[in-house]
């Protein structure tokens, strides 16, 4: 039997169309998927809803939370078997992995966008979107968590993340690779995720900044961030989790002052870890109360900084 899927839109290039005129990226009056839907319905009875029609550098976490209400609200009045969410993918990654913390459907909730706007040649749009709707549809999904579907790859919220500015094959889940494919005749899974956590939320009402970090790198702008009225720090350290000596300095003064400050590397591969004992060092930083977030990306450690404060 046809499953029934709940379609929102949220913009970004897959809705959007490129300007002979003027050589430019705009978005579209129309939405140019909804011409698409009767092909899609071959795969699931489509319940579509336009949420917003932004590019994704003008998301938020009061959208993110936004879509979750709307989320939360369809499925209390008419449980659907599974979301897809269209949206732009400069941020995709970070809506995933919000949607990720605060929602615990079993169903799945799958996010898709494209490479090339709607009337370019070789536009990934319709075809990612039919490969999301696929996989919502598809038994196996159910209980993976928040899933992100493009260029025939399944990978999850917590780790995809995109890696090329301009190429199809840009959402990739660096150290562990997409969790399944799809292919002309089936959706496979390979891997599951282990676990999830659930950080449900009602407002944001906090404010978490976030620093890379370089050599040489010194404590006054982090230093200023209690005064600016932020709640708490991510840094993306060097290495295994180490940083200057000078920011060190910085760091125990958040500390003291009560405001929480996570750690996660760098690095594209591997976590960071209490290894170094010098000065800035990822051992004394772990002694003096920092917080290792292994595994995460800064952008999402970042997330779930901000929504643990929020869910206090
Ligand atoms: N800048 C666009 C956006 O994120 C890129 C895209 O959608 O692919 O909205």
């Amino acid at each position: 039997m046809k499953k029934n899927i709940l379609l929102i839109h949220t913009g970004g290039t897959i809705s959007m169309e490129f300007d002979t005129k003027t050589g430019g990226v705009i978005l579209s009056a129309t939405n140019p998927l909804a011409l698409e839907i009767d092909n899609i319905q071959k795969f699931a009875n489509i319940t579509e809803v336009e949420a917003f029609n932004l590019p994704s550098p003008h998301i938020t976490p009061e959208r993110m939370l936004e879509l979750k209400a709307l989320i939360t609200e369809k499925m209390d009045y008419s449980p659907f078997d599974g979301v897809v969410i269209t949206h732009g993918t400069d941020t995709l990654e970070e809506t995933a992995y919000f949607l990720e913390l605060t929602t615990d459907y079993t169903i799945p909730i799958v996010l898709t966008g494209a490479m090339r706007s709607s009337n370019e040649i070789g536009s990934d749009g319709v075809y990612n979107l039919m490969s999301a709707v696929r996989v919502a549809a598809a038994d196996d999904a159910n209980g993976k968590g928040v899933l992100v579907v493009l260029n025939d790859e399944i990978h999850t919220a917590t780790n995809v993340t995109k890696t090329h500015s301009s190429s199809v094959s840009t959402f990739q889940s660096p150290q562990f690779g997409p969790i399944g494919i799809v292919t002309k005749a089936a959706i496979h899974f390979h891997h599951a995720p282990l676990s999830r956590t659930y950080l449900p939320i009602e407002k944001i009402s906090k404010k978490v900044a976030m620093f890379k970090v370089y050599a040489g790198m010194e404590a006054d702008l982090l230093t200023t961030i209690s005064a600016l009225g932020y709640d708490g720090v991510v840094l993306e350290g060097l290495g295994q989790g180490n940083v200057p000596p000078n920011l060190a300095t910085g760091i125990r003064g958040l500390l003291t002052e009560g405001l929480p400050v996570i750690l996660v590397s760098r690095c594209f591969n591997g976590i960071a870890q209490d290894i170094y004992a010098y000065e800035g060092g990822g051992k004394m930083l772990k002694d003096m109360g920092v917080r290792f977030e292994n595994g995460l990306s800064g952008q999402k450690a970042r997330l779930k900084l901000l929504l643990e404060l929020c869910s206090e």
